[in-house]
């Protein structure tokens, strides 16, 4: 039984609700009770307390969308002429990298290392969206011991594809289904699953119809790419002669468990689609614009009603960051600086929290009694007044990684006064380093 306590809360509940000189008790890895210090302290005199000093605390962040194996890729040359289209990013960095991943240790060591830096920003969850057609079998298994081993929660997944022939589709159908079931089987509290769908452009209409029948079967939704670049696009009209969301609904692949990543080339027809079947889009903005593939229709999404969330795309692992660039891009794309704010604010704060929500038995990212206590303590002291109404817009202007103190996730620090609790993190970094070094060669 912990307290954290002599802390500024922001709860991010229904109401706003930020609580002065606040105090939060956690039993196990849940969040209790929420009072005054002095309540709390009164009421659990036995519980270990942690004086946070005017700390502000805030729910942990949320990244709707990752790719944890994108790793290597920092800093890495590619041979040959630069891509110049989406497409050939695809083939000439990402499947290229993909399938020379072949060993545990690379997978491993890819995951760890944005796991480390995503708690130093903050991020306490992560849904990722996983390939390495070099080594295929059990390889969600490897990406679940780095989440725990790091202490981060995850909900994993294989984006099944087609782009390496008809053995590799199968092996990764194959992993889907059996790390739903054995996540089903042997429940632990940090790991969820879903099931992986690379994109419309590499799956045919044979492997979308097994996947569809397998994912009903499970009784899960998908996490898909959608339309991020206009190949997907057009190589969907070539094949069917529908936009890819017309295609893929074909299939029975939006539900309200499905998350689809980007929706950047979507028209009105396709937003209605998503909004029918409930349907959750994961907005990536800094992706988007480094492929500069386009900017996805916010505005019109979220008048239709579609559920959007934030994620990163492995193109960093810090929310905040992907927070802030969120938060300016539909300014410049609409050219009306009213527009981002509200809807960004429900992306990090609301949508990302109830996407979670369908993958785990408490709520996550609000802190309420019977949440999650994934936590974040901040040390930033507000220059201007803090309410229950700027937060968000503290966020965005004043707080930067470095206010990052302490991150509790499933009721344990695993940062703890900027240090980590369980792991040595120059150490693992350096290991990372000599991998990926080999790992170049391969490329
Ligand atoms: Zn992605």
């Amino acid at each position: 039984m912990k307290i954290l306590g002599n802390s500024e809360i922001i709860t991010l509940n229904d109401r706003k609700e930020f609580i002065h000189d606040g105090a939060i008790l956690i039993e196990g890895n849940k969040i209790t009770d929420i009072g005054s210090t002095d309540t709390l302290r009164i009421k659990y005199p036995h519980a270990e307390y942690f004086n946070l000093h005017h700390k502000i605390v805030v729910p942990g962040f949320l990244n709707a969308h990752m790719h944890l194996y994108s790793t290597f890729a920092r800093g890495m040359t590619l041979k040959g002429v630069p891509p110049a289209k989406f497409k050939e990013i695809l083939e000439k960095l990402w499947w290229k990298l993909d399938k020379n991943l072949t060993t545990e240790e690379e997978i491993y060591y890819s995951a760890v290392v944005p796991l480390i830096e995503g708690i130093k920003s903050g991020t306490t969850g992560i849904i990722d969206h996983h390939a390495s057609f070099g080594l295929v079998p059990g390889s969600l298994d490897i990406l679940e011991k780095a989440a725990i081993d790091i202490g981060v929660r995850s909900v994993l997944c294989y984006e099944v594809s087609d782009r390496w022939g008809k053995d590799l589709s199968k092996q990764s159908i194959n992993e889907n289904s059996r790390f739903i079931e054995k996540t089903r089987k042997n429940k632990n509290s940090l790991t969820g699953s879903t099931f992986g769908l690379h994109a419309s452009l590499t799956l045919s209409n044979e492997t979308l119809e097994e996947c569809s029948s397998e994912a009903k079967r499970l009784g899960v939704g998908f996490h898909v790419h959608v339309a991020e670049g206009i190949e997907d696009v057009e190589n969907s009209l070539k094949k069917s002669k529908k936009r890819v969301v017309d295609r893929l609904n074909n299939f029975g692949i939006f539900s309200n468990k499905t998350l689809a990543i980007h929706c950047v080339h979507i028209n009105k027809d396709e937003i209605d689609i998503l909004a029918e079947t409930k349907a959750m889009v994961v907005h990536n903005p800094e992706s988007n614009m480094n492929n500069a593939v386009g900017v996805a229709p916010l505005l019109e999404m979220n008048d239709a009603g579609v559920l959007i969330g934030l994620g990163t795309d492995g193109y960093t692992p810090s929310m905040l960051e992907s927070a802030k660039v969120a938060y300016i891009l539909p300014k410049l794309n609409y050219g009306d600086p009213r527009i981002g704010n509200e809807i960004v604010e429900n992306m990090l704060f609301k949508n990302n929290g109830i996407f979670f929500g369908k993958f785990f038995d408490n709520p996550l990212g609000i802190i309420k009694k019977g949440a999650f206590a994934d936590i974040v303590m901040l040390d930033y002291y507000p220059p201007t007044p803090l309410n229950e109404n700027n937060f968000f817009y503290h966020l965005i202007f004043g707080i930067r990684e470095s206010a990052i103190d302490s991150v509790m996730i499933n009721g344990e620090f695993v940062l703890l006064n900027k240090k980590f609790t369980k792991i040595d993190e120059e150490e693992i970094n350096y290991k990372a380093s000599k991998i990926a070094g080999k790992f170049w060669e391969k490329i």
